[in-house]
């Protein structure tokens, strides 16, 4: 047996404190769970959590105390940055209820889930489905992953954005709507899941555009931090 064409690489990201990598099987999105970003998207109350996917071969992955270089991508003149925590399956399962839910996490890394808005918008006035706004290459810079032992108290940590060294996003995540263990409670009713899913799980408020030539520092408390700069057309 050979293949026709040499088959992907597989992604992976670098784990915090080891010299193993961890490969990414499929990466899923939570939109809209963060009260406050709902409502700053014309959305209120509390709905079951949805979800998107990226491609893996999407992320962008940056090394520890690395600098991130993503190229402003084509078709959209605004380009929204998402700040959110990801999460890290190790061990696979359906139906997880969420009381056991915990113990399918590995770790934990800092994402930035960016997002052509202009044509998601397109897309969701249209009905039409929103891979062109999210899945597109380079549309998930993700850091390296910080074990969940190592982690500390994740469901009370800060998470936040700067962008050229101002404050754009401010959060805990405490005010995830659907918690973590409620999220793959969810997700893994609709799909089984598998060692080396992620999972972004959704960014608070204070999306906004980013330009070429800026420079995003995202960070999750007790995690690697992310720095990505956006590079010209
Ligand atoms: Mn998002």
């Amino acid at each position: 047996m050979s293949f026709l064409f040499p088959p992907p690489a597989v992604t992976h990201l670098p784990i915090v404190g080891r010299d193993q990598r961890f490969p990414v099987r499929r990466v899923f999105c939570v939109g809209r769970n963060y009260a406050e970003h709902a409502k700053e998207m014309g959305f209120t109350g509390r709905e079951a959590p949805f979800f998107f996917m990226k491609p893996a071969d999407a992320l962008l992955v940056v090394e520890a105390g690395q600098t991130g270089r993503m190229a402003y991508p084509g078709l959209t003149r605004d380009l929204h940055h998402e700040i959110e925590l990801v999460v890290a399956i190790g061990t696979g399962g359906a139906n997880i209820p969420a009381r056991d839910a915990m113990r399918h996490v590995f770790g934990y890394a800092v994402g930035l889930d960016m997002t052509r808005r202009d044509l998601q918008n397109d897309m969701k006035k249209q009905g039409r489905p929103w891979e062109i706004g999210k899945a597109f290459e380079q549309s998930g810079p993700i850091g390296p992953i910080t074990p969940a032992v190592e982690a500390g108290d994740i469901g009370k940590a800060a998470i936040w954005l700067h962008v050229n060294g101002q404050s754009r996003q401010r959060s805990d995540v405490s005010h995830l709507i659907w918690s973590i263990a409620e999220t793959i409670e969810h997700l893994s009713s609709a799909w089984a899941l598998a060692p080396g899913d992620l999972i972004f799980s959704g960014t608070p408020e204070g999306v906004a555009a980013v330009q070429a030539g800026d420079t995003l520092e995202g960070g999750v408390t007790g995690l690697a931090p992310l720095k990505v700069t956006i590079a010209g057309l």
